[in-house]
C-alpha cells in the first residue's frame, strides 16, 4: 500500500527562529478510520489524492503516517485566559504539518488536532474526543458557508481509542486549515519574554503573510499592521453579532491576527434572542456573553497593542496615544459594520438617521417576545415579499414564545412591524427584490445547538455518522430554502433545548 499523496508543502513557519515552535511528531492511534474528508477543500489546497483509499487517508490524517514534505511542529504562544495571563500555552494537542500555497496563490496551514502530546501539553493528553471533532467540523464549515472568515475542516478521523474526560469517550483527530494559526497570544509570547527581535520577526512575518498591501518599508508599518488587524476583527465580530453567534472562549490565544474565527469549543448560535446569553459551561461570569463580544474584542486588541508599542514608536507615550486612537476607532468600525449588516437584514438599502433606533427597538421587542433570532429574520423576508398578506404577518407573530405576549395583539413586536413597514416605504426596490436581498443575508439554516448535539449523540452511541453528514449538507446552503429539510430551520422544542455547551478539550 502506498500512502504517498501529493501535498505541495512549503513550510514557511519552520524557517522562523527556533523559539517560535517545537518540532514534535504525531503519536499513532490504534485504529484510525475516516469519518469524512473535505474533497472540495483538498482540491482548493492543491492536494492530489492519487486514488488514495479512505483507509489510506485515515492513516495520513490521524498522524499515523506523515505525508511527504510535512515538517510537524507545535507553535508557541501565550494568552490571557478569562483575563489571566498564562505566559506558556502553545499547541498542546495540535501539530502544524506545514503550509501550502493554494490554487488562488494564498498560503494555508494544515494542522492536526488531537494527534498526541507536544512539549506544550502541560497536564493534557494531546487528544480529542470525537464530539468536539464533529462539533468543530460542523461549526466552521457552517460559518464558511454563511460567509464569515473562518478556519476550515479538511478531515475528521475516529481513532479507535478512548480518551478519558468526565467519562470514557471515543477519540478522534481533526484536520484544520487556516490562513495561519498566529494569534494575539503569539505576540504576547515574545512580549512577556522581552524578546524584541522575536517580536519584530513575527510582525514582519504577519505583514508579509496577511497584509501584503502595507508597504513593509514604511516607517509606520507596525501601526498600520495593528490598524489592519483591528479592522479585520471589527468586521469579524460585527458578523458574529448579526448572525447571533457566540464564540464562547474569546481568550487572546483564540483570536487570530488574520481575522478568521478560530477555536470552536463551546461556541453556539443563539436560539431565543437575549443579549446576555451565555452557553459555555466554563464561562461562569458571562465574560464572553453575546453582548460582551465587541468590548472583549477591544480588550484583546489592547493586549495586542501593548506587545507592539516598542515597534510602533521609540517614544512610549506617543505609541500609547497612537494605539489608543486606533482602539477607539475599532469600536466605531465594529458598530458601523454591525449597523450596516443589520440594515441589510431588514432589507434597507438606503440609510436613515433613525435606522439605529429602529434596530434597537426591534432587539428589545425580540427580547420581550422571546423570539427566535434567526427564524424571526427569515420570516420577515416573507413579510417583505407579501406585505399585505395576513398569513405572512402571522408567520412572524407565531414565533412569539413569551407567555405574556402570545395571544395579545398589542405587542411591541406588532408595533415594530408597523414601523418597519412604514420605513420600507422609503425603499426603491419592489417587495420581491427586497425579499430576495433579505434572503441572501438572513440564513434559513444555522447549526442549532440541539441539531449539533443530535449528530454527536448518534456518532457516540451508534457509530452513526449519517446525521452528521446530512447536517453538513444542509448547512452548506444556509440561505437556500430546502423544503425537505424545513424542520432544520426550527428552534428546539422545550425538551430539546441545549442550555450549556462544553469546551470539549
Ligand atoms: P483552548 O481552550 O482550546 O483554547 O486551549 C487552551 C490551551 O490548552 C491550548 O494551549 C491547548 O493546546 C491546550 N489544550 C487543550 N486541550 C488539551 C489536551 N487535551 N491536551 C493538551 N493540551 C490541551
Ligand atoms: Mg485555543
Ligand atoms: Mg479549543
Amino acid at each position: 500500500m502506498s500512502a504517498s499523496l501529493t501535498i505541495p508543502f512549503v513550510n514557511i513557519y519552520a524557517t522562523l527562529p527556533s523559539q517560535f515552535y517545537s518540532r514534535a511528531m504525531p503519536t499513532p492511534v490504534a485504529n484510525p478510520a475516516l469519518i469524512l474528508f473535505n474533497h472540495d477543500l483538498a482540491t482548493e489546497l492543491g492536494i492530489e489524492l492519487n486514488g488514495k483509499s479512505n483507509d489510506e487517508l485515515a492513516l495520513l490524517f490521524s498522524g499515523n503516517q506523515l505525508p511527504d514534505g510535512a515538517d510537524p511542529l507545535a507553535m508557541a504562544y501565550s494568552g490571557h485566559q478569562f483575563g489571566q495571563l498564562n505566559p506558556q500555552l502553545g499547541d498542546g494537542r495540535a501539530l502544524l504539518l506545514g503550509d501550502v500555497i493554494n490554487r488562488d496563490g494564498q498560503r494555508r496551514d494544515i494542522q492536526l488536532k488531537g494527534a498526541g502530546r507536544t512539549p506544550y501539553s502541560r497536564g493534557g493528553d494531546g487528544r480529542s474526543p470525537i464530539g468536539p471533532v464533529l462539533r468543530e467540523y460542523v461549526m466552521c464549515e457552517a460559518m464558511h458557508a454563511l460567509g464569515v472568515p473562518t478556519t476550515r475542516a479538511l478531515a475528521a478521523i475516529s481513532s479507535g481509542e478512548h480518551v478519558i474526560r468526565e467519562q470514557r469517550e471515543p477519540g478522534g483527530v481533526f484536520t484544520r486549515v487556516a490562513s495561519s494559526h498566529i494569534r494575539v497570544g503569539t505576540f504576547q509570547y515574545f512580549a512577556v519574554r522581552r524578546d524584541i527581535d522575536g517580536l519584530r520577526t513575527l510582525a514582519d512575518h504577519v505583514l508579509a503573510r496577511h497584509y501584503p498591501e502595507i508597504n513593509n518599508q514604511a516607517d509606520d508599518r507596525y501601526l498600520q499592521l495593528f490598524t489592519a488587524i483591528c479592522h479585520k476583527q471589527a468586521e469579524l465580530i460585527a458578523n458574529w453579532m448579526q448572525l447571533g453567534f457566540i464564540h464562547g472562549v474569546m481568550n487572546t490565544d483564540n483570536m487570530t491576527v488574520s481575522g478568521e474565527t478560530i477555536d470552536y469549543g463551546p461556541c453556539a448560535f443563539m436560539d431565543t434572542y437575549k443579549a446576555n446569553t451565555v452557553y459555555s459551561y466554563i464561562d461562569r461570569n458571562g465574560r464572553y456573553a453575546y453582548q460582551n463580544q465587541p468590548a472583549i474584542g477591544q480588550w484583546n486588541l489592547a493586549r495586542l497593542a501593548e506587545t507592539l508599542l516598542s515597534l510602533i514608536n521609540d517614544d512610549e507615550k506617543t505609541a500609547i496615544a497612537q494605539v489608543t486612537e486606533v482602539l477607539q476607532d475599532f469600536a466605531v468600525w465594529q458598530q458601523q459594520a454591525w449597523l450596516q449588516a443589520m440594515r441589510k437584514k431588514l432589507g434597507l438599502a438606503t440609510e436613515q438617521e433613525t435606522d439605529q433606533a429602529l434596530i434597537e427597538s426591534l432587539l428589545s421587542a425580540l427580547t420581550e417576545a422571546e423570539m427566535d433570532y434567526t427564524l424571526f429574520f427569515r420570516r420577515l423576508c416573507d413579510l417583505a415579499e407579501n406585505p399585505d398578506a395576513a398569513d405572512t404577518k402571522l408567520g412572524v407573530l407565531t414565533l412569539i414564545q413569551a407567555p405574556a405576549c402570545s395571544g395579545s395583539n398589542d405587542t411591541a413586536i406588532e408595533h415594530w412591524l408597523d414601523e418597519w413597514q412604514a420605513r420600507c416605504q422609503h425603499e426603491t426596490s419592489s417587495p420581491k427584490e427586497q425579499a430576495i436581498a433579505m434572503r441572501a443575508v438572513n440564513p434559513a439554516y444555522i447549526p442549532r445547538n440541539h441539531r449539533v448535539a443530535e449528530v454527536i449523540k448518534a456518532a457516540e452511541d451508534n457509530n452513526d455518522f449519517e446525521p452528521f453528514k446530512r447536517l453538513l449538507r444542509i448547512l452548506a446552503r444556509p440561505y437556500a430554502e430546502q423544503p425537505e429539510y424545513s424542520s432544520y430551520q426550527l428552534p428546539p422544542q422545550p425538551d430539546e433545548k441545549v442550555l450549556r455547551t462544553f469546551c470539549g478539550t
